[in-house]
């Protein structure tokens, strides 16, 4: 057994990295500034976007597009209840109502036809969530949006790198990534917008800042409109220069990183190919290119004879931590209490929600990592089998 713990996620920070922080701390200028703007340049030209926003949040991101958006009280936005609570979260603190789409069991993404049955006279807006580092199959739903006039906003938070039908997730329409230390590039806490929308930047731009006309560094280095106005209420969700500069050094080993989690990923898959109470999640049968954020699991309960958390507990004892990516939201007290949802409603959800447990996957793992980590399963399902 290992003597030492294996977290499940673990930023990668380099020399680089460091002298890239340490730069900006003895600089001056430590808050948004320059390096945003440097930091906002680069990852648009990486995932091709026409522009990108910087926060300090990916759920600061969504709030405000889904504000920019005029997403409210009567609206309805459909996104799947497999997710992060941050996006459910800012659809019912928006005043609107999140409506669930279910996702294929074996991809756990939301499909055209599910999204499609969710939607009514009142959708604002879809929310799809590219999950684990592979793409949501987005044709069908891009098409579904325009003819219905609806929104798409892509919750890319797992997606740097990820690429659908030849192209990088962020290109085209509107995703916001998240840089928060698990995710595949960090800067502490941080996120992005990415859009083809360049009004809908703009309009970003200014609720991140207070709803100013201008931004910080732009009052006092350049000199611009001494006192800039409020054009509308506004947020406080700007990112820092320190949090940039980091971003941009990272930035930099995105692809590196990727290959390492590819790497990886490929091991864990060849190595639990014989482990038949372990079913990996399903490949897409569309053209794409996975960013390996996670390496998610499903636990067959019946063959492993134990349940979900037993098993991740298991682990733990035996110094290997996990993830559970995700509980479903729609059985989360609140939601289920200020909507009165069921279980039933979502089957392939609910099945994969009792299930799933996320692996240690992180660029600087070794494969000695992974086989500790596949000793360990094999153990847990060995002593605890059967009970
Ligand atoms: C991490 C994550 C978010 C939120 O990102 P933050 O930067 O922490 O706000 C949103 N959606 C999904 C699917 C995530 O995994």
């Amino acid at each position: 057994m290992r003597t030492e713990f294996l977290p499940f996620a673990r930023p990668s920070i380099s020399d680089g990295d460091i002298a890239a922080v340490t730069d900006v701390l003895r600089s001056g200028w430590i808050t948004t500034g320059a390096r945003n703007a440097a930091f906002e340049e680069a990852f648009s030209r990486y995932v091709g976007s026409a522009g990108a926003v910087s926060l300090c949040s990916a759920t600061g991101g969504m709030h405000l597009a889904l504000r920019a958006l005029g997403v409210g009280p009567g609206d309805e936005v459909v996104t799947p209840s497999l997710t992060w609570v941050s996006t459910v979260n800012m659809i019912a603190l928006s005043g609107a109502t999140p409506v669930f789409a279910d996702v294929d069991q074996d991809t756990l993404m939301v499909t055209e036809a599910s999204v499609a049955g969710c939607i009514s006279e009142r959708t604002k807006a879809i929310v799809p969530v590219h999950f684990a580092g592979a793409p949501v199959d987005l044709s069908g739903i891009r098409h579904l949006a325009a003819a219905r006039g609806v929104a798409l906003i892509e919750d890319a938070a797992h997606a740097l790198g990820t690429e659908y039908d030849g192209e990088r997730i962020g290109k085209q329409g509107t995703a916001i990534f998240s840089f928060h230390p698990i995710k595949n590039i960090t800067t502490g806490e941080g996120g992005m917008v990415c859009s083809d929308n360049l009004a809908l930047l703009d309009q970003i731009r200014r609720l991140r800042f207070h709803g100013l006309g201008v931004e910080a560094y732009d009052r006092q280095t350049q000199g611009r409109a001494p006192q800039a106005e409020v054009l509308e209420p506004g947020f406080k969700y700007n990112m820092t220069d320190v949090a940039a500069a980091l971003g941009t050094e990272q930035l930099k080993r995105v692809d590196a990183f990727n290959r390492r989690r590819s790497e990886l990923a490929a091991l864990y898959r060849e190595r639990f190919a014989e482990v038949t109470e372990i079913l990996p999640l399903g490949d897409p049968d569309y053209r794409f290119k996975h960013s390996w954020h996670l390496f998610v699991v499903r636990l067959d309960t019946r063959k492993g004879g134990m349940g979900r958390d037993k098993f991740m507990a298991g682990l733990k004892e035996r110094n290997i931590g996990t993830g559970l990516h995700f509980r479903a939201v729609h059985l989360q007290k609140y939601y289920r209490e200020s909507m009165g949802l069921r279980p039933g409603m979502l089957p392939n959800t609910e099945w994969n929600s009792d299930r799933i447990c996320s692996l240690p996957l992180f660029p600087d793992m070794t494969d000695a990592d992974i086989s500790d980590v596949v000793d360990a399963v094999k153990d847990v399902l060995a002593h605890q089998g059967g009970q």
